[in-house]
């Protein structure tokens, strides 16, 4: 099989311009935190669009739905059980 050149498919990201001072956005990560009712969550290693210049962070649609039910879940299942706090974390590989 040879590979020709053809039209390269780009996934829906599409270069963004930082809403707050228009310089262009990269992918990153970046963590996200939370406070709720007194308890607080840290969502770590979340990919975002992220500005070099100002630091302004923007998550894409679906994955800020995503992490926000999650962590509506967590602080519901948080306040239900006697404790301080629930730390949710991937092991490194
Ligand atoms: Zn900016």
């Amino acid at each position: 099989m040879d590979k020709r050149p053809g039209p390269q498919k780009k996934k829906a990201i599409a270069k963004k311009a930082c809403p707050e001072c228009g310089a262009p956005m990269k992918p990153g990560r970046t963590t996200l935190h939370f406070e709720r009712d007194g308890f607080y969550a840290d969502v770590e290693n979340v990919i975002a669009m992220l500005c070099g210049r100002c630091g302004t962070r923007s998550i894409p649609g679906a994955a800020a739905l995503k992490i926000s039910e999650t962590v509506d879940r967590l602080f519901k299942a948080g306040k239900e059980i006697d404790s301080t706090g629930i730390s949710f974390h991937k092991m490194a590989s």
